[in-house]
C-alpha cells in the first residue's frame, strides 16, 4: 500500500453518511463525518463511533453543513480528537445550526441524543473558519477550499503535498442556482486524483427555465382547484431557493400573489445565515441588492413560528402554499401537514429534492397510496410532482463538465455519494467520455492514489 492512501467510512454504496480518511504526508485528515439518513440501519450505523481513531486525526474538513455531511463531528472531540474542525465560515455556521437540530429533534423523539449541547460546545471551540482560496498548512499537507455551488458555503477541497494534488468534489452543485456562485470549473493546475461525488451520476435534469415553468403551472392549476401546494423542502440551500423563485414568479405577475407559509424554524434561521454571507453571493445577487431588493423577502411571505401557529395551517383556506421540512419527509412540521392534506385531490406535494431509499417522500413518489403518519393510516389523494430540476446536485452531464476541465487528466476517479446504480453509470460515463481510471469506491476499503 502506498504512503497516500484515502478510506472511505461512508458515502459509499449510499448517498448518506460522507466520511473519508486521507491518509498523506504523515498526517491523517477526515473529509466530513455526515450522518447515514433514511435507510432502516441509520440509526444504529450513527450510534457506531466513527472507525477512525480520533486522537490520532490531524484535522477534520467540512465540505459543507448538510447533516449527512456534517451530522456526527461532535462525536469526535469526546473521543480525543483535538481539532482543527475546518470549513468555510458558512459552513461551519450551518452546521452549528444542524447540530442543534439533532439535538433538538431527537429530544422531540425522546430518543438518546447522538451527542449533548456540551459536546456541540466542544466541537464549535475547534472550528476554525476559512474563506475560499485562503491555503492551510496541516503539516507538509496543504489544503484549500473552492466554490462547489451546491449550498451557501459549500466547498470542493483539494489537498496539495510536494506537487501532487488530490481533489474532492464534495456534493457538486447546479450552474446558475440563485444566490450562490457556480461550482468551480477554472483549476490553474492539474490534479492527480479525484473523488466524486455521483447523487445524480445515472441522471440527467430537466433545465432549470424549464422546471420553473413546470412548477408555475402546478401553482397555477392549484389556485384554480383551491388546493394546497406543499413543498417538503431542506432548511438549507432547497428552502432559500424556494423562497428566492417564488418571489421572483409572484414579482413577474406569472404566478398570483397566494399566501407563502414558510413554516420552517430552521429554514428561518439558515436563511438568516445566507443573509449574513453576501461574501458568498453570485453578481446577480449582489446587483439585486445594489439595486434595494431583497432576495429572499416578498409581501405574500408569512412566517410561521411556534407549534401552534403550524398546526392551524390545517385550517388555512386554500389555496396556499407551504414550505416546510425534513426536505425527505423523515421528520419535522411537513409530517402534519401531509397527514391534514394527502387526503384532498386537491392537494399537491411538490418534491424538489433527492429523496433517499427508504424515507417517506421516496415512497410517495414511488407511487404508496397508503401510509402511515404519527401512527395514524392517511390515504393519498393528493397528486405527486417531483421537480428534479431545482435539484442541489448536478446531474450527469453536469458532473462530466465539472471532471473535463479538471486539468491533468487525472489518472485515477474515485466515484462515491451514490446509490449503486448512479455510482456505476458515472463510472462508465466517465471512461466513455475519455477519462479513463475511475472506480465505484467500496465502504471500509482503502485506496492508493
Ligand atoms: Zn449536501
Amino acid at each position: 500500500m502506498s504512503d497516500r492512501t484515502l478510506t472511505f467510512f461512508g458515502a459509499a454504496g449510499r448517498v448518506t453518511g460522507s466520511c473519508t480518511l486521507v491518509e498523506w504526508a504523515g498526517r491523517r485528515v477526515l473529509v466530513d463525518c455526515g450522518m447515514v439518513q433514511g435507510e432502516s440501519d441509520a440509526e444504529e450505523l450513527n450510534r457506531r463511533p466513527p472507525q477512525v481513531e480520533p486522537g490520532a486525526l490531524d484535522a477534520l474538513v467540512l465540505t459543507h453543513g448538510h447533516l449527512d455531511h456534517a451530522g456526527r463531528a461532535p462525536l469526535l472531540a469526546p473521543l480525543g480528537f483535538a481539532g482543527p474542525i475546518l470549513g468555510h465560515a458558512a459552513t461551519l455556521e450551518i452546521a452549528e445550526l444542524v447540530w442543534r437540530d439533532a439535538v433538538r429533534l431527537s429530544g422531540q423523539k425522546s430518543d438518546e441524543p447522538l451527542y449533548t449541547e456540551e459536546e456541540i460546545g466542544r466541537a464549535r471551540a475547534l472550528m476554525r473558519p476559512l474563506g475560499y482560496g485562503e491555503r492551510i498548512e496541516i503539516g507538509d499537507l496543504a489544503i484549500t477550499l473552492c466554490d462547489a455551488g451546491h449550498i451557501l458555503g459549500s466547498s470542493h477541497v483539494l489537498f496539495e503535498h510536494q506537487g501532487r494534488r488530490l481533489l474532492f468534489s464534495g456534493d457538486v452543485g447546479v450552474m446558475n442556482t440563485p444566490i450562490i456562485r457556480d461550482p468551480t470549473l477554472a483549476w490553474d493546475a492539474p490534479a492527480d486524483a479525484v473523488v466524486i461525488e455521483s447523487t445524480y451520476g445515472d441522471r440527467r435534469h430537466r433545465g432549470r427555465e424549464e422546471t420553473l415553468e413546470e412548477f408555475a403551472t402546478i401553482v397555477e392549476e392549484a389556485v384554480r382547484r383551491r388546493g394546497m401546494v406543499l413543498i417538503p423542502a431542506f432548511a438549507i440551500g432547497r428552502t432559500q431557493e424556494m423562497l428566492f423563485q417564488l418571489r421572483a414568479l409572484m414579482e413577474s405577475g406569472r404566478i398570483p400573489e397566494i399566501p407563502v407559509l414558510l413554516d420552517s424554524p430552521m429554514g428561518e434561521r439558515a436563511t438568516d445565515i445566507y443573509r449574513r454571507h453576501g461574501e458568498c453571493y453570485d453578481p446577480e445577487t449582489r446587483e439585486m441588492i445594489r439595486d434595494g431588493r431583497l432576495p429572499l423577502t416578498f409581501p405574500a411571505l408569512r412566517r410561521i413560528a411556534s407549534a401552534d401557529q403550524s398546526r392551524a395551517i390545517r385550517d388555512q383556506r386554500p389555496p396556499a402554499i407551504v414550505v416546510a421540512g425534513a426536505g425527505m419527509c423523515t421528520g419535522g412540521r411537513i409530517l402534519h401537514h401531509l397527514r391534514n392534506f394527502l387526503g384532498r385531490d386537491s392537494t399537491t406535494v411538490v418534491f424538489v429534492g433527492f429523496q433517499g431509499q427508504g424515507t417517506l417522500g421516496r415512497r410517495l413518489i414511488d407511487g404508496e397510496k397508503k401510509i402511515t403518519i404519527h401512527g395514524e393510516p392517511v390515504e393519498v389523494h393528493a397528486r405527486i410532482a417531483t421537480l428534479n430540476g431545482f435539484s442541489a446536485h448536478a446531474d450527469q452531464p453536469a458532473l462530466l463538465e465539472w471532471a473535463r476541465r479538471i486539468p491533468g487528466p487525472p489518472g485515477k476517479w474515485l466515484v462515491n455519494h451514490g446509490e449503486p446504480l448512479a455510482a456505476e453509470g458515472l463510472r462508465q460515463a466517465l471512461q466513455q467520455a475519455g477519462l479513463p481510471g475511475a472506480a465505484v469506491v467500496e465502504e471500509g476499503k482503502a485506496y492508493g492514489f
